[in-house]
């Protein structure tokens, strides 16, 4: 699990994702209270097309109508925050050159899918990579690893890497679920991507150095059941997330377990 790695706060550092292009709003400064929608892109092009069979993307949309919930209540340690879960958005054909696509293009296609669907400032977007096609500014292969990032362009985004198909809501084959609530709740406290608020997961997770990444486990019914740096648990569990580190050891790297294995507040 060691150099599985979110890049956010790299790309914060480089300025990446310093809005290029018009906000659908003024940003604001606070944590992010609206609504995420899963995209459902199909990428063309040679050797393509690539995208989530509709059986994955139901499933990653059933585990956000889960997730939702507790990411906002750990995010609120930090501020008000909302996280609602909207339907998928209407697929999307993009066209990529050679198997793969850069950041920029990632922001238009952000943009377009944002028009399309007329959502408004209080909306964000979740982009899963189907294995086979490449994001050049986030790649996983290669010994690269990098799970995924959020960032803006005229609203807040989350990009993740998928590591596999056939998903479930357990996640028991270890493919999407950390990445997705990694980047999830980290979006959730810093929508703007621009440093105002700190990186909430990196400092639980893998980005430290001999760090094992500390998982928040749940029922069925959405109750908190454990915290664990095994996977799986040795407890049963309906659905997991990336854990959420306490404000105090937010830039702690590594953060205490005591700073990361706790029920939602
Ligand atoms: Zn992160």
């Amino acid at each position: 699990m060691s150099g599985r790695i979110c890049v956010t706060r790299r790309w914060k550092r480089a300025q990446r994702s310093a809005a290029t292009l018009p906000a659908v709003a003024a940003p604001a400064t606070g944590l992010f209270q609206g609504t995420v929608y899963l995209a459902d892109l199909e990428f063309t092009g040679a050797g393509g097309p690539w995208s989530l069979a509709p059986a994955d993307l139901a499933t990653v949309q059933a585990y956000l109508l889960r997730a939702a919930s507790p990411v906002s209540a750990y995010a609120r340690q930090y501020g008000a925050a909302a996280v609602t879960v909207g339907n998928p958005l209407p697929r999307r054909s993009v066209t990529v050159t050679g198997g793969s696509y850069a950041d920029a293009q990632l922001q238009q296609w952000v943009d377009a899918m944002t028009q399309a669907a007329s959502l408004g400032p209080n909306a964000a977007i979740l982009v899963l990579n189907p294995p086979g096609v490449v994001n050049r500014d986030a790649k996983e292969s290669g010994g690269i690893g990098v799970l995924g990032y959020h960032g803006r362009s005229s609203i807040p985004y989350s990009f993740v890497n998928l590591l596999g198909v056939g998903l479930t809501v357990d996640d028991a084959q270890d493919v999407y679920a950390e990445a997705v609530s990694h980047e999830l709740a980290e979006m959730t406290v810093d929508p703007q991507a621009d440093s105002s608020n700190p990186e909430v997961c990196d400092g639980c997770g893998t980005n430290c150095q001999g760090q094992a990444a500390f998982r928040s486990y749940f029922d069925v019914q959405g109750r908190y059941v454990g915290s664990s740096t095994s996977f799986p648990p040795s407890f049963p569990y309906s659905f997991f997330l990336s854990a959420v580190a306490k404000p105090a050891v937010a830039s702690d790297c590594p953060a205490p377990a005591s700073g990361c294995a706790y029920a939602p507040p």
